[in-house]
């Protein structure tokens, strides 16, 4: 490895381009490569290079950082030449939400081309991302922890090492069927409380400061009575999640039937066009 860190970094939406941005502060030299090359050209200004291609991204970078949608983006990102790019003893932080079966799939074609695969979902959203205060769920291969510590301390506040790769995937799908889960009730009471006169605004402040009053419901909860839904992590992809905690509880015989209700939920409100709005608007489909 040279002197200073060269990080490739593929997705530049909502968590990609903020996480490339606190790479770039901590001095990391940083590659990014993403499919509508506008969306990562502002980050030219904070220093980082923008790449054509993915394999021009990769090109000797120390750590290739994925930040994209899914796991079948991701393996059509690194299917050209990008693994064979890296630098000797390439690391590989796939950080992205791919649930269990996407980790692995992920981890095989890493280790194909002889790559250290650190599997890494963050919690935390668009705010937390900018502020470098996510929490990385990191699991992987002992040789790569050391390493990978300065690039998680650089978007993170917080790295918990929860064992061998696919471990971090796991308990991230058990933390978003909680939010998930949280957002499809959290409607469906201020639609209700709506529908029998009471304010949902009052419901929010008799909550708040007690053991009920989440501050994350508090935030989402005035989203949906404002009806205004600035998108910090969107409803297609939160959809995209119920899905891999759904499909993960299938391939281990549990029924989650509130977990289903929820899923059919975000589709309604995805079918109704508004997917690319923050995860709130699940609202939308609970409102009368
Ligand atoms: P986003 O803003 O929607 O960005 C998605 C990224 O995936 C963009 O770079 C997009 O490229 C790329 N992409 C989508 N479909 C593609 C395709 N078919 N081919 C190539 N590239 C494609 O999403 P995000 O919120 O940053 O989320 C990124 C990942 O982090 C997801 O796995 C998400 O579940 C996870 N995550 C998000 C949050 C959050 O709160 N936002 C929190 C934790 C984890 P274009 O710009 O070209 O569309």
């Amino acid at each position: 490895m040279s002197d200073v860190t060269k990080v490739a970094v593929f997705g530049t939406g909502i968590m990609g381009a903020a996480m490339a941005r606190n790479l770039l502060s901590e001095g990391m030299e940083v590659h990014a490569w993403n499919r509508s090359r506008e969306k990562a050209e502002p980050l030219k200004e904070d220093g980082a290079e923008v790449a054509d291609s993915p394999a021009d991204a990769a090109r000797g970078a120390d750590f290739l950082l994925t930040m994209l949608a899914d796991a079948d983006v991701i393996e059509e990102s690194v299917s050209d030449g990008v693994l064979p790019a890296l630098a000797e003893n390439g690391v590989w932080l796939q950080m992205s939400t791919v649930g269990e079966g996407g980790s692995g799939r992920l981890a095989e074609i890493a280790s194909e081309h002889g790559i250290y695969y650190v599997d890494a979902p963050v919690l935390g959203t668009k705010q937390p991302a900018e502020q470098g205060q996510l929490v990385v769920l990191a699991s992987g291969p002992e040789e790569a922890r050391e390493r990978s510590g300065p690039v998680f301390d650089a978007v993170g506040s917080k790295t918990i090492w929860l064992g061998e790769a696919g471990a971090g995937s796991r308990l991230k799908l058990v933390i978003n069927n909680w939010i998930v889960g949280l957002l499809g009730v959290l409607a469906e009471t201020v639609a209700f409380a709506k529908s029998i006169g009471v304010d949902p605004a009052k419901f929010l402040e008799t909550i708040e400061g007690s053991p009920l009053g989440l501050p994350y419901a508090q935030l989402k909860g005035n989203m949906m009575i404002e009806e205004d839904f600035p998108t910090s992590f969107s409803a297609k992809l939160a959809r995209k999640d119920a899905g891999l905690v759904l499909g993960t509880a299938e391939a281990h015989d549990l029924q989650m039937p509130v977990a289903e209700a929820v899923a059919a939920r975000f589709d309604e409100a995805i079918q109704a066009g508004y997917g690319e709005e923050d995860m709130a608007a699940v609202y939308r489909a609970a409102k009368v």
